[in-house]
């Protein structure tokens, strides 16, 4: 009785039979440079258990202290996310027996977290705004991370062994907790997606982390419950929340999207046909779009919470609190909005911009003085096909901001063609430097010197005599042959207006190319 298998309930007669709720827990990996109680470094991709201590190994009478910069990046995310913060709160232990705590428990917040009560305000793809209520965000640390191996699947069912590696252990985390989200109906899925999607874009925008789900520095756990749908007239709030499934370390937003979709399904399959939805965690699978059980979910007194005895409440000063509420960025939509009307971008376009993830660094093409439509041309296009190619951000592309404006405008002076322009940029994105230096190592650079031009007009007239006649007989149509032939000949590096203009001169002078024939 998984529901994993066997005749599913497709989603639209899920949503005629229940009202879905969820509810979503992000972890987001603090970008600060040491860990949450030591002095241990927090750098990505060091050799496994280089970054350890006495403190973050949990060693006897080892004493952790508080990062600073974490709580600052927690009240500033509180803030971001209209919390109240808390005058007090405390750090708790969170017991449980597993290798990836050497401790044998993390500190966590369990009673008192730093920030609770506030929301943040989303936007679907069709503008429709919906509020998302936060119920709390804590701090706490990472465990360590363990590598299973020789299994088929990477987890620990199957595997011949086992490996841990303690540099994550430590590292600080805030863990954003939303109420539960009812109403939404079939737009749920879609909901919980914008709401991952909008709080990852607030944390880049405070600049409090990496924000790269596929490397794990925010993680989501989303959990989905079924309830009937009311009678006709009947209050649906009024009706109790269902079983609710709880499927860990969602990682990337598209993944959010299915499986809640599927947790939709899932549920729906297992209630209209008499059974019961199990509470536990559950896995999602990126290849066949399902989840599958994890541990039924233990209850939080099995974790035999208490105050931590090592560390102080954190009490920050009301000063500065409010000196941090200074520092918070242009809310993310706000800065979309604002930057729209000055690009003068249609809906449309500035879609594609935030589906292409290109906001930022068409931003700082502008400001580094590249026209919109030029900036978003570039990363959209050429830019975005090379990021795709080599499976990378845009952010991660060798080429800088200030390099795309330098293109825009040596094509904005007539100095490279649209053609041109794209060889020197995959000159720069090979590292053969600036723009700039890219089109004078290699010689590419519009010709519009009229002297070159007009020899090589005359000479593609004189080895075309038949269309030359044409065009002097008033097909000024055939002139497009004789501009593709100089073209050609000058590897795309003339300017094909000029040369254009020059083939009609040309065709009524030429003395090779016979009288005028007004
Ligand atoms: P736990 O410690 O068990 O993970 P939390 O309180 O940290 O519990 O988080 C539970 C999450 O699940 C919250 O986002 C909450 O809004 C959501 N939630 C609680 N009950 C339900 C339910 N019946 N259906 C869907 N989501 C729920
Ligand atoms: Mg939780
Ligand atoms: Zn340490």
């Amino acid at each position: 009785m998984s529901g994993d298998q066997g005749e599913s309930l497709d989603f639209e007669t899920a949503m005629e039979r229940f009202d879905p709720v969820f509810g979503i827990e992000v972890h987001v990996e603090l970008n600060t440079a040491t860990k949450m109680f030591c002095g241990c470094a927090t750098t990505f991709g060091a050799p496994p258990n280089t970054h350890v201590c006495p403190v973050c190994l949990g060693l006897p009478g080892a004493m952790p202290t508080v990062n600073e910069k974490a709580i600052e990046s927690a009240i500033r995310l509180g803030l971001a996310l209209n919390c109240s913060v808390a005058r007090s709160s405390r750090f708790a232990r969170k017991n449980y027996f597993y290798p990836d705590v050497s401790k044998d428990y993390q500190i966590s917040q369990y009673d008192e977290p730093i920030d609770y009560d506030g929301y943040l305000d989303v936007e679907l793809a069709d503008g429709t705004a919906v509020r998302v209520d936060i119920e709390r965000a804590h701090m706490e640390e990472d465990a360590a991370k363990l590598s299973h191996v020789g299994g088929q699947t990477g987890r620990i069912h199957g595997a011949d062994y086992s490996l841990v590696d303690y540099n994550r252990g430590g590292t600080p985390l805030i863990e954003i907790v939303t109420k539960p989200v009812e109403g939404m109906g079939p737009r749920t899925p879609e909901v919980a997606r914008a709401y991952v999607a909008a709080l990852r874009e607030l944390v880049v925008a405070l600049g409090i982390s990496d924000a790269r789900m596929e490397q794990g520095s925010i993680r989501a756990d989303v959990n989905v419950s079924l309830r009937p749908r009311a009678k006709a007239g009947a209050d649906q709030r009024a009706v109790p929340f269902g079983k609710r499934t709880e499927t860990k370390n969602v990682n990337s937003l598209r993944a959010i999207e299915r499986a809640v979709r599927y947790e939709i399904e899932r549920q729906a399959t297992l209630l209209a046909g008499g059974e019961r939805v199990v509470q536990e965690t559950r896995h999602f699978h990126e290849d066949t779009g399902r989840t599958t059980a994890g541990r039924s979910k233990e209850e939080a007194e099995d974790s035999r919470y208490f105050p931590e005895p090592d560390l102080l409440p954190v009490v920050p000063a009301p000063e500065w609190v409010e000196s941090l509420r200074a520092t918070l960025p242009e809310p993310p939509a706000e800065r979309r909005r604002r930057l729209q009307s000055e690009w003068a971008f249609t809906e449309t376009e500035m879609r594609d911009v935030g589906a292409a993830g290109a906001l930022d660094a068409i931003a700082a093409t502008v400001a580094a003085g590249a026209s919109p439509a030029g900036a978003r041309k570039w990363w959209l296009g050429e830019l975005a096909r090379a990021a795709n190619e080599r499976g990378i951000e845009l952010a991660d592309l060798p080429v800088a901001p200030k390099d795309v404006a330098e293109l825009d405008k040596l094509v904005a002076d007539g100095r490279l063609t649209d053609k041109l322009a794209r060889q020197v940029l995959a000159g720069t994105l090979a590292g053969e430097g600036s723009p700039s230096a890219v089109a004078g190592a290699r010689g590419l650079a519009v010709v519009s010197d009229d002297g070159a031009l007009t020899a090589a007009v005359d000479a593609a007239l004189g080895a075309n005599p038949d269309i030359a006649a044409k065009i002097r007989g008033g097909k000024v149509a055939a002139a497009g042959a004789i501009v593709g032939a100089v073209m050609k000949a000058t590897r795309g590096q003339a300017d094909a207006a000029r040369v254009r203009e020059l083939v009609l001169e040309r065709v009524t002078q030429a003395p090779s190319a016979g009288p005028p024939s007004a």
